[in-house]
């Protein structure tokens, strides 16, 4: 079988046997794909950083039906700027767990690819924040098909305007109008916009929430993250226990 060129950003390895390693690859043209690294050990020097998580890469690879093999693969950058900051690297650890755990094998989408690829770029430069973590998510899940009703509620359908009186968030991320949750945490109209501006707007550091829209912004995406996972996500924990990162 012939190997194919892709464009790709390691999501995920894992060392096989005595000398290979398994790795997770998001590919711009077939999405993610499994392949196996003959001699790839973490501990080896034949692909050395290539196989690091969150590296970008041009790969050849035969894909196959369930473990495809790697032939050859070349670095494109593996972000100095990021893996010198701990916390830079529990932001990028984590978006890429996020969409190995979403993503099923071979479906592709460009879109996403591309999302994940501004946001390395963009954090590779400039300071970590938790904004644009916030603006990764929203954009993820729009992007996956479980976009937020950032605009009405998500049982009635009835419009938030500033002068709607409660909106409130449940702990499944759920946004809803006061008539329809009585007991969520309330929501401010000025989150609801500022998370609408993140869908609408397509760059990375141009929206900043301030700490109690960034606050309630957070619990709304971590609770509707969390309702579409079967298990916690492991960076998650090294975010906040190890860097420190609470929201
Ligand atoms: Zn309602």
């Amino acid at each position: 079988m012939r190997p194919h060129d892709y464009e790709a950003i390691v999501l995920a390895t894992m060392d096989y046997g005595e000398s290979d390693r398994i790795v997770t690859f998001f590919t711009r043209e077939q999405g993610k794909i499994r392949a196996i690294a003959r001699h790839g050990k973490k501990s080896g020097k034949r692909f050395g950083a290539v196989l690091e998580t969150f590296s970008r890469t041009g790969i050849s690879v035969v894909v196959k039906g369930g473990l495809s093999s790697l032939r050859s693969a070349e670095t494109v950058s593996v972000y100095p700027g990021i893996r010198a900051n701990l916390e830079k690297i529990g932001y990028a650890g984590y978006v890429c767990e996020v969409i190995d755990r979403f993503l099923p094998e071979g479906l592709a989408s460009p879109r996403l690819f591309r999302l994940l690829l501004t946001y390395l770029e963009y954090l590779d430069s400039f300071p970590p924040l938790a904004d644009d973590r916030r603006f990764f998510e929203v954009n993820l899940l729009n992007i996956l098909g479980y976009r937020l009703p950032v605009e009405q509620c998500g049982r009635c359908g009835s419009n938030f305007s500033p002068g709607t009186a409660i909106i409130r968030h449940t702990t499944a991320g759920e946004l809803l109008c006061g008539a329809c949750c009585r007991s969520g945490r309330p929501v401010a109209v000025g989150t609801l916009q500022l998370l609408a501006a993140a869908l609408e707007t397509g760059r990375f550091g141009v929206i900043r929430f301030g700490p109690e829209s960034l606050t309630a912004a957070g619990a709304i995406l971590d609770g509707a993250i969390a309702e579409h996972l079967t298990r916690p996500l492991n960076s998650l924990t090294f975010l906040r226990k190890v860097v420190g990162v609470c929201c």
